[in-house]
């Protein structure tokens, strides 16, 4: 069955339900831009998972839950300041639309829902957040505009409010885009290949996405494990006087998984160093490490 994704005014869009009847996961996007998410969602894992019926994606139309002749949708600050707010009607109202109650109405009864309020305020989005986000049936995200959403809406209907990063954009659509990008990545089926998204980086519970065996230590896989991922090429073998790294052709196994993971580490250390506080490493990586830090210090680095 093919049907739109759009709630209300728009049709663009088609979303079907799954082979198994259900989508996996739903996302529901509560906006005043819905046109803004025609490019973002519509190409590559997201869309061909769209269209496998493993997510369903709505866009709402925030003026479409308005009730005056100008749609309006925002208005001045209370105490007087900067700017322009969300009024909190529209988000009520069509949450209300969606049958989604207040939070406090859901605590407990609907853990398969999540209400979102993207916000620079909020607690910053990680592959682990991706993670939460990805067991739940329905994940409902809220995009400020202007000086942002009146605060009832964190108050009563958020269940958290997250943040890309600490920079602040104009609106909460490119944050609902990264969010739904970054979670149906996660959609058991949504990778050609399940184990590439086991080994990316951050991928930090190894034991929850199956890379090692509960209850035993960590293994030095060339996978993440919380680290960044490892180095990649491709062919041409040699490219403008470049070759790729000798052990990569050399088809032994264990060479090259111990190259990436070298590789990973080295990355790591360079770029996040901040992960490698967190990483369960394995007496494998630390000694790996320590060989990357004397090279380092010897190249006076
Ligand atoms: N006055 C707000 C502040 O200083 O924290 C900034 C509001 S911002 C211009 C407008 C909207 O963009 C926010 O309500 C939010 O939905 C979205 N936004 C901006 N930066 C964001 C970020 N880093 N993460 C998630 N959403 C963001």
């Amino acid at each position: 069955m093919v049907r739109a994704g759009f709630s209300r005014r728009h049709k663009f869009f088609p979303t079907r339900t799954s082979r198994i009847g259900v989508a996996q996961m739903k996302f529901e996007i509560l906006t005043i831009f819905p046109d803004f998410f025609r490019g973002p969602l519509d190409y590559g894992i997201v869309r061909r998972a769209r269209e496998a019926g493993l997510i369903e994606i709505g866009i709402h139309d925030l003026r479409a839950f308005t009730h005056d002749r100008h749609r309006t949708v925002d208005d001045r600050p209370f105490g007087g300041g900067e700017g322009m707010v969300l009024k909190p009607e529209p988000i009520f109202e069509c949450l209300e639309s969606l049958h989604i109650a207040p939070r406090e109405e859901r605590m407990g009864e609907d853990a398969r829902q999540t209400v979102v309020l993207l916000s620079p305020q909020g607690e910053l989005f990680t592959q682990a957040v991706a993670q939460q986000l990805m067991g739940r049936e329905r994940v409902v995200l809220i995009c400020g505009r202007y000086e942002g959403v009146d605060e009832r809406v964190s108050e009563q209907l958020a269940d958290r409010e997250i943040s890309i990063g600490d920079f602040v954009l104009s609106g909460g659509e490119l944050g609902a885009a990264i969010i739904v990008d970054a979670a149906t990545r996660l959609v058991p089926g949504a990778l050609g290949n399940a184990a590439s998204s086991q080994q990316e980086s951050f991928t930090a519970n190894a034991v929850e996405v199956g890379v090692r065996v509960a209850g035993e230590p960590p293994s030095s896989t060339c996978g993440s494990g919380g680290l960044l991922d490892y180095p990649h090429y491709t062919r041409p073998a040699e490219f403008r006087g470049m070759p790729v790294p000798e052990v990569l052709m050399n088809g032994n196994h264990d060479e090259i998984r111990k190259w990436r993971r070298r590789g990973a580490l080295r990355k790591t250390l360079r770029n996040r160093p901040d992960l490698l506080r967190q990483a369960e490493l394995s007496k494998e990586d630390r000694k790996l490490l320590a060989e990357i830090e004397a090279e380092q210090e010897r190249a006076g680095r």
